[in-house]
């Protein structure tokens, strides 16, 4: 019998209990030839002794304690005549009886000892016994020994290998990283890191929380940053400014956006209830991206498959009022607490990639009006207003830029604050007396965003606002910038750390965050070439490009900066640019990463 296939009886197929009647046997006639024969082995059998003692716990009577041999050894008519009672029987059965009369007739115990022994082991080890005993010549081996057949089950054993040769040995190393890497950051699509075509082998994975590439964020990285937020201190509003999926805006179906939708949703309110979280609509959230038809588009071009998700998204968070607004043309407004409204606009109504505009971008949906009739039902009232919003005023369409602008200007001791997203980066827009365009009045803080998009960090922002008290001006006191540090996140054996990466006053050594401080931190960066180097810094997450921002980068940016509303020249003259406008805008463009 070769010593493999020991192995291979214990992992094939019919072997076991259910295949030893036939297997094990053979046929009935075989197998009862067997059963008679074996007894008359067993007298000269001292294996059985061997096999019997150890399995039953019963001592062993040749072990040197001066106990006489047994005289059964020299008995063979006993031993049959034990063995010949187990003929007949079930197989089981027969190992039982066969283990008891062994027992017995070799004296190993009296007999009811060797009755109560057997049947306490019987069920594991003659299962075993089944189980690994295929034939009459092993269990003639096993009992009786090497004379009677080959039992080999306890010998030892060699699997069989393969004619493979073994390749060279490689030391183990510590894993480079300890997460599995997602698929390849450097392809050849607008948006990598999602599974598509892969540009050759050799690219390293991206990292698992992210990567420097023109990669988003995975999901289970946003659900970190939130579980971190909600390990922290308490917040008491929470601003969500929009730009839900992902930038593969080539495959985005209406049902993947509702999708994204829902999922990102449900997380917030999984994590941050029963804080209530206000959103904004991005240019991202349509399909096809961008593509907000104005109220008069009815039916199926309609976006009340959007809005209507929203709606129902959102019904926790907005009172019903603001679903109102929000169902027809996804911007709403709403009481955040006495003395304090908040405004949603809907920004896609200004967007110069909204092509639904070619048909008429007179004040889409009327939403400008509305605001107005809003500013002034809250001047009447004494509240102040936090307006909040994806797309940045000064990147909107002229018309719609110069008409908010005004409406900033007539209400300055109105609005307190002014928050919006979609450029990816940390930064802000000025606003201007209109008559001068030189006395601050008001400033929209462009926060960081969650996604890496490209070549950042994740980030997120907390503001300071100034708190709930009669009088209140309900203005930013101050504002600090976190984020995840992806080389650090990603390091084998790391853990993702969110770490504040700068609060403004303290960075640029501000006295306050009014619009008053933001115009002097743009001149002294004119004059300051560090302090505007490392707001460059700050400005990518802490993550910055190869380049430094330089000469005509310097002066496009800073124009930017002073630049509430769009193609205005005269905005950036304060600043003296020696760059032509036109060149300046197309700067600008280049930069854009939404
Ligand atoms: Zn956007």
């Amino acid at each position: 019998v070769p010593h493999s296939r020991v192995v291979s009886q214990h992992t094939g197929p019919g072997t076991g209990w259910a295949a030893w009647p036939s297997r094990v046997l053979g046929p009935a006639p075989a197998a009862e030839k067997f059963w008679a024969q074996l007894p008359g082995q067993l007298p000269r059998a001292p294996r059985a002794l061997s096999v019997l003692t150890p399995i039953l716990q019963l001592p062993d009577p040749r072990a040197p304690r001066g106990v006489p041999c047994p005289p059964s050894w020299s008995s063979p008519s006993a031993v049959s005549a034990g063995w010949g009672r187990t003929l007949g029987s079930t197989n089981e059965a027969r190992i039982e009886r066969l283990a008891v009369s062994v027992c017995t007739e070799l004296r190993l115990a009296r007999r009811e000892i060797c009755q109560d022994a057997v049947r306490l082991f019987e069920k594991d080890v003659v299962s075993a016994w089944v189980r690994s005993v295929l034939r009459p010549a092993e269990i003639c081996g096993l009992l009786v020994g090497a004379r009677c057949g080959h039992w080999d089950i306890l010998s030892d054993w060699n699997v069989t290998l393969p004619s493979t040769p073994k390749p060279p040995v490689v030391p183990p190393a510590p894993p480079r990283t300890r997460r599995p890497h997602r698929p390849d950051p450097a392809c050849k699509d607008p948006l990598c890191c999602r599974g598509g075509r892969v540009q050759g082998p050799s690219h390293a994975g991206a990292g698992y929380w992210g990567e420097y590439s023109k990669c988003d964020l995975p999901l289970h990285t946003i659900e970190n940053l939130l579980q971190h937020l909600a390990r922290g201190p308490p917040f008491q509003l929470a601003y969500w400014t929009g730009d839900l999926p992902a930038h593969d805006v080539w495959q985005q179906s209406r049902a993947d956006q509702l999708r994204t939708l829902r999922t990102l949703s449900t997380l917030l309110r999984k994590y941050l209830a029963p804080l209530s979280v206000y959103p904004a609509v991005g240019n991202h959230e349509a399909s096809p991206v961008n593509g907000f038809p104005p109220p008069y588009v009815h039916g199926n071009q309609s976006s009340a498959w959007l809005y209507g998700a929203m709606a129902e998204a959102w019904e926790g968070w907005l009172p019903p009022e603001a679903l109102e607004t929000l169902r027809l043309g996804g911007f709403y407004t709403l009481r955040l607490r006495p003395g304090l409204r908040l405004v949603s606009l809907n920004m896609n109504f200004c967007s110069e990639a909204n092509f639904w505009l070619l048909i008429n971008a007179t004040d889409p949906a009327g939403q400008l009006q509305w605001l107005v009739g809003v500013l002034q039902a809250a001047e009447g009232q004494q509240e102040k207003v936090h307006i909040i919003g994806h797309i940045p005023p000064a990147h909107c369409l002229r018309s719609w830029s110069w008409n908010y602008y005004r409406i900033v200007n007539r209400f300055e001791g109105t609005i307190a604050a002014q928050f919006f997203g979609h450029t990816h980066v940390d930064e802000f827009e000025m606003f201007y007396d209109e008559e001068t365009l030189s006395r601050p009045v008001s400033v929209a803080f462009v926060a960081p965003s969650v996604t890496t998009y490209i070549n950042l960090n994740p980030g997120y922002r907390v503001y300071q606002l100034d708190g709930d008290y009669p009088g209140s001006s309900h203005m930013v006191l101050d504002h600090e910038t976190f984020i995840l540090n992806l080389t650090e996140a990603n390091a084998p054996g790391a853990e993702p750390r969110w770490q504040r990466l700068y609060r403004a006053r303290q960075a640029y050594g501000l006295p306050s965050v009014f619009p008053a401080d933001w115009d002097g931190l743009l001149r002294r960066f004119q004059a300051d070439e560090r302090l505007f180097q490392h707001f460059w810094f700050l400005f990518h997450k802490g993550h910055p490009p190869r380049e430094p921002c330089r000469e005509a980068c310097k002066a496009a940016l800073l124009c930017a900066l002073r630049s509430g509303r769009s193609a205005d020249p005269s905005l950036c003259r304060a600043l003296r640019p020696r760059l032509p406008f036109a060149h300046i805008q197309a700067l600008w463009r280049q930069r854009r990463l939404c």
